[in-house]
């Protein structure tokens, strides 16, 4: 089976490499080339457990990169389009890239193709990208068979390779028999290793992943609500999504109060399903306050450091991690950089240590003026305010005894709740998590 993926990011990289794993001819394109030159030359841009060693395991053989749309398309029976779908300002989705790409597969494809697309996009995207890809044939003047597939991804980063391997379920749109039979080639392994697969209609399967990611943002967004309120009112919320946890019906993920939700998926996908809705006259107003709660919530964890402080101006204030959850360096809508940003717009010296995002925070926000520092000792030097935002392996085991000697005020704002707050203070530290005492 010859497949192209087309957008060479952390989903496209990902699908393109573990299905060459998994014994699928894999053709990954990408418009920047400096992107595929690295890829090339062996250097994975991005970082994902486990991934390097699959791109080298499979490179040369069953996975190959271009820049060249047409060898791309040539290769490919099935075309994957995963370029990315970021938010516009009026919360719609970003369409460019999804047409760009569409129309560049459709200005170079000779023969039947299935077009799958596996980008986060809108309600009704599939039946305009066939339109699109019929009014590209037709200037063309030919006449070549195609079909249109949603086939939403779920992985998360952090675990994307077992995500893409071992997924929870496989969802396909289509609709025809002749675009499933090669859906289930393109999964066969999968399907051999009984992961389920849910076959739907198109916008079927388009609404499944923004339900999902709605979904799961709203859980953040209520147990972050919870949590504010327990601070109110004497509550400790760890305890509280701890027994919430235990009820089958509600089940222990997503349940952890933080500083919001941030990555590139849930913040845009909810976004834009209000975009959605209002496109369809209507309002989901669950998914509008969970955007208001997360808002809010950043806001509230700046505003947590101010009243611990005192003043910021002149006040040095150490952040311990900057992607948006630990073992990604994706620091898309990450908490720590609006954190970031408020304390340096207050005056306050900033310094910073994350173990992969530091790289991509520099090149992003080049203005942002950050101290950015080699470990978690040297950014906690004498620092008058730690705040842990990333939940990093390694800040799950701070030497506070040697934090004690070194910062300038011993000072723990914890916005992950990883420690708990009578060990921190045992060990003379100002502690302060989220939604507890
Ligand atoms: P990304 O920004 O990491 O990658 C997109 C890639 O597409 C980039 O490398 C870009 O250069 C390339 N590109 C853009 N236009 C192109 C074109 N015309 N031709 C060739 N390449 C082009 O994005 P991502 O995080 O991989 O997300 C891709 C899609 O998958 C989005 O719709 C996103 O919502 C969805 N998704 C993302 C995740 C995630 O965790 N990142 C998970 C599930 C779904």
């Amino acid at each position: 089976m010859n497949i192209a993926v087309i957008g060479t990011g952390y989903v496209g990289l990902v699908t393109g490499a573990c299905l060459a794993d998994l014994g699928v001819n894999v053709v990954c394109m990408d418009n920047d080339e400096e992107k595929i030159g690295k890829l090339k030359r062996g250097i994975i841009p991005i970082y994902e457990p486990g991934l390097a060693e699959i791109v080298q395991r499979n490179y040369g053989e069953r996975l190959n990169f271009t820049s060249e749309i047409g060898e791309a398309v040539q290769h490919g029976e099935a075309i994957f389009i995963a370029v990315g779908t970021p938010s516009l300002d009026d919360y719609s989705a970003d369409l460019q890239y999804v047409f760009s790409a569409v129309r560049e597969i459709a200005r170079c494809m000779e023969d039947y193709k299935v077009i799958i697309d596996k980008s986060t996009v809108p309600i009704g995207t599939g039946r305009r990208v066939r339109e699109e890809i019929g009014k590209v044939l037709a200037e063309r003047s030919v006449n070549i068979n195609f079909d249109i597939v949603s086939n939403p991804e779920f992985l998360r980063e952090g675990s994307a390779v077992m995500d893409f391997i071992n997924p929870d379920r496989i969802v396909v749109g289509v609709d025809n028999e002749k675009s499933l039979e090669v859906m289930k080639r393109i999964y066969n392994a999968q399907l051999l290793m009984n992961i389920p697969l849910v076959v739907t209609n198109i916008e079927t399967a388009e609404m499944i992943k923004y339900a999902s990611n709605a979904f799961l943002a709203a859980k953040v967004s209520f147990i972050n609500d919870i949590a504010n309120m327990c601070e109110l009112c004497g509550a400790d919320v760890v305890m509280v999504a701890k027994a919430m946890g235990m009820d089958s019906r509600i089940g222990p993920k997503f349940l952890n109060a933080g500083p919001g939700f941030g990555g590139s998926c849930f913040p845009k996908d909810t976004k834009a399903l209000i975009g959605i809705g209002r496109a369809i006259r209507y309002v989901p107003k669950i998914v509008k306050s969970t955007i208001e709660v997360n808002d809010r919530q950043k806001r509230l964890m700046f505003n947590k450091i101010k009243s611990v402080l005192g003043k910021l101006k002149n006040r040095t204030v150490t952040i311990l991690g900057i992607a948006f959850k630990p073992e990604t360096d994706d620091i898309r809508e990450s908490p720590a950089l609006y954190i970031m940003e408020q304390l340096v717009a207050s005056g306050a010296r900033v310094k910073a240590y994350d173990p992969q995002a530091m790289e991509n925070t520099k090149s992003l926000h080049p203005k942002l003026e950050v101290q950015y520092c080699e470990d978690v000792y040297s950014a906690c030097e004498d620092t008058d305010c730690i705040v842990l935002v990333t939940e990093w392996e390694e800040f799950c085991s701070l030497d506070f005894r040697k934090l004690a000697d070194i910062v300038h005020s011993p000072i723990l704002i914890d916005l992950r709740n990883i420690y708990e707050p009578d060990f921190v203070r045992n060990a003379g530290f100002i502690y302060q998590g989220v939604g507890r005492k």
